[in-house]
């Protein structure tokens, strides 16, 4: 039984498992990580690759289907467990490594947050997800679904989609379309910023409501009015405007703002 739960939709046509395995840009002994590789499809074609692929999967039910299925490759380990709770770093032996994965999309945006806000020695992550996430990871300013895990995947690397999914791809076919997005984790972030912390609060409140004016999210994030009315002056920000139309330039000099303002005041 597939549990819906644990977003359980295998992928059955090879042409697509083997695109996202090639997207991935393994060489032979290359690091990668699979997470939740469900009946080992995807695990397979990466570990033709000749790669050192860790594979985790939650799912107890299926670890004796891929040992089966994986039982003739050297070079694939299996880990049982929730990659929410395991130490990636730790696991991925303080190595520079790939991450390649058909992504359990009920825990999507946690998994992408937790890969990049660690900081792991990632250099690039590929991964399929449902088509409005992607377009979400990839929206640029002023469009509708621009927010604060735009930002997020757009500060610590170069998201791209490379093609797109139909449901009729999976076993069983879900209800929405699919995409893959690659990115390749920045060395340096794209904005110089004070305070990394500062910046990604200001993000959050600028999306936390969005119908509201800037000016209005900084109050209700407990900001004084006459501290607001600095950090606007200082970053040369119209506190009318919305987060939503913030480059990450703009949000970097509303944070350094804030940081100085701060500095000031201690
Ligand atoms: N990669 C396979 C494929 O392409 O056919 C299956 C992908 S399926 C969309 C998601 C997989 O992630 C399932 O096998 C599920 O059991 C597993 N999974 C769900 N939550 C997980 C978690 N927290 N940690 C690790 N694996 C998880």
């Amino acid at each position: 039984h597939m549990s819906k739960k644990l977003g359980q939709n295998f992928l059955i046509r090879h042409s697509v498992v083997a695109d996202i395995a090639d997207a991935a840009r393994l060489e032979p002994g290359s690091p990668v990580l699979e997470i939740g590789p469900g009946i080992g499809t995807l695990t397979q074609a990466l570990a033709e690759t000749g790669a050192a692929v860790t594979a985790v999967e939650l799912d107890t039910r299926l670890l004796p289907v891929l040992d089966k299925t994986l039982e003739h490759y050297p070079n694939v380990r299996i880990i049982h467990g929730d990659i929410m709770k395991i130490d990636i770093e730790e696991t991925m032996g303080h190595q520079p490594f790939t991450v390649c994965a058909n992504l359990p999309y009920y825990i999507t945006t946690p998994i992408i947050m937790k890969l990049l806000e660690q900081k792991l020695p990632i250099e690039r992550i590929v991964v399929m997800v449902q088509k409005e996430v992607a377009e979400r990871m990839t929206a640029r300013p002023g469009s509708k679904i621009y927010g604060a895990l735009s930002v997020s995947v757009q500060y610590y690397t170069e998201p791209e989609i490379l093609f797109e999914i139909p449901p009729r791809a999976f076993m069983p076919a879900p209800e929405v379309t699919s995409a893959v997005v690659a990115m390749d984790v920045r060395k340096q972030p794209p904005v110089a910023v004070l305070e990394e912390k500062r910046f990604f609060q200001v993000v959050k409140a600028a999306f936390s409501q969005r119908r509201k004016t800037f000016s209005n999210t900084l109050k209700s994030a407990g900001i004084r009015k006459e501290d607001i009315q600095q950090i606007l002056a200082d970053s040369g920000i119209d506190g009318s405007r919305r987060g939503e139309t913030f480059s990450l330039d703009e949000f970097a000099a509303i944070s350094d703002a804030w940081s100085r303002l701060i500095q000031k005041q201690d």
